[in-house]
């Protein structure tokens, strides 16, 4: 066994992972080039996933790598508690040229999780600095999924998270969210108005204590790619206006072009009063978010220091000149490069790559926005049978998938696929077809 695996084994304990998993199947990625990973044995991979919803270019792309070296030449880290420093100026400058229009400042932290909790910490005090102090629950979505913080983890409704840490949660209000293939009707308009519908009741009894509502952008990415219908998120949004509750769309997964916009709620012409994002924003190069806000939500705590309305959040890392220099050169190469152009020209040809899958006797539903994409495997497609969960079918096909020469990471019974975006429809239609191998050869080997 190579000395590094025994190392990682005996030392290591990774995030969201069963370390007996590990065990049985380590890997140790060493070097990466394009839109694939080498690890210490030499075998490569596409990123299929991204490595983990993060990556833009592909690996060592030349102008990140010298935008981080040009950097180093001046700074690596100061601190933005009461300064600023010159990359994270101007990176706020890009990217609120970016953001929806009502989006007028810009909040650094590190990770998404982060961002999340800065968006619910500022929708809380808000309330409190305006003077209506009783506003200050929650309304989230079942099945969402905003960051493994607690605070973020209390407003997310995955089950197996709250089955283990719920004590520690505090409550939030849960609406419904349209799951078309698994709604009765299977009909996307009905899904949806039945979940409006039931979102303005809640709002009617409570909207008086409620500060704001959570929601993921268009799609629900953790909780299986979930793909909301046409007019959902801007009939959220219409709601939460009417009732004055402040709307925090988290565009963490969805942000910097993954959908084929810059950001998903353009797809509806939403236009949230905090929005949180992260993983595309450096290209997936450093660990930088960011929490949007309105400009009536700052000036909410813009006072003399002793009103004490000022906000009591910051990390050691924000505002890191190394991330935002990576940032901002992603951000320039998103423009010159036209990623977000050119992803919505490629999913079509995606779509039709993934239609193709389809066919396969266990592929349920297959969802997509952009390069964000799920294909939900179950044991029977006429009655919508899942797979047992002790079966870890979604595990083993990313396991086979790996051998393949593909890394992803599965949601349950759910194989998602988030391309780096710039892969090329050449490098797009190999990913496909070693899925559909991997599904197809474990789906017929299970049972
Ligand atoms: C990944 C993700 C987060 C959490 O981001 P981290 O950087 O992993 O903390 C939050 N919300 C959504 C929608 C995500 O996909």
């Amino acid at each position: 066994m190579h000395e590094l695996i025994e190392k990682s084994k005996k030392n290591l304990w990774l995030p969201f992972t069963q370390m007996k998993d590990y065990d049985e199947n380590p890997l140790i990625i060493e070097s990466g080039n394009g839109i694939k990973v080498k690890d210490i044995n030499g075998k490569e991979y596409y990123d299929g996933f991204s490595s983990v919803w993060l990556n833009v270019h592909g690996h060592r792309k030349k102008e990140l790598d010298d935008a981080i070296k040009k950097q180093l030449g001046k700074i690596a880290h100061s601190t933005l508690l009461g300064m600023t420093n010159v990359p994270a100026t101007e990176l706020a400058e890009k990217l609120i040229e970016i953001s929806p229009e009502n989006l007028t400042r810009v909040f650094y932290s590190d990770s998404g999780a982060e961002a999340m909790e800065i968006a619910l910490k500022m929708a809380f005090q808000y309330w409190k600095n305006i003077g209506k102090p009783e506003k200050q629950k929650f309304i989230s979505m079942k099945n969402g999924y905003h960051g493994d913080t607690i605070g973020a983890v209390s407003v997310g409704s995955i089950e197996l998270f709250h089955h283990v840490y719920g004590p520690l949660m505090f409550e939030s209000f849960k609406a419904p969210i349209p799951y078309v293939y698994r709604s009765e009707s299977g009909d996307p308009v009905q899904c949806r108005d039945e979940c409006l519908h039931e979102l303005e009741r809640l709002l009617i009894e409570n909207h008086g204590e409620i500060a704001a509502l959570s929601i993921e952008s268009m799609v629900q990415g953790a909780s299986g790619m979930i793909v909301m219908p046409e007019g959902f998120l801007a009939g959220v949004r219409k709601l939460c206006t009417n009732y004055d509750v402040l709307l925090i769309v988290d565009e963490v997964a969805t942000g910097f072009g993954r959908t084929g916009k810059m950001f998903a709620c353009e797809h509806e012409n939403v236009q949230p009063d905090l929005m949180a994002a992260g993983k595309g924003i450096t290209g997936g190069y450093l660990p930088i978010a960011v929490t949007f806000a309105t400009e009536d939500i700052y000036k909410a705590f813009y006072d003399d220091y002793e009103n004490l309305k000022t906000f009591f959040h910051g990390h050691s890392y924000t505002g890191n000149q190394l991330g935002c220099a990576v940032a901002i050169e992603n951000l320039r190469l998103f423009e010159s490069e036209e990623i977000v152009e050119q992803v919505a020209r490629k999913t079509e040809r995606l779509h039709l790559l993934l239609q193709d899958l389809k066919s396969l006797p266990h592929v349920g539903d297959i969802r997509q926005l952009g390069f964000m994409c799920g294909a939900e495997l179950v044991q029977s497609k006429e009655t919508k049978l899942s797979y047992p969960a002790e079966q870890r079918i979604g595990y083993k096909v990313s396991l086979k998938m790996r051998e393949l020469g593909m890394l992803t990471r599965p949601l349950g019974d759910v194989i998602a696929f988030l391309p780096p975006l710039a892969s090329t429809t050449e490098e797009l239609e190999e990913m496909v077809s070693i899925m559909k191998e991997a599904i197809e050869e474990v789906t017929s080997f299970v049972f």
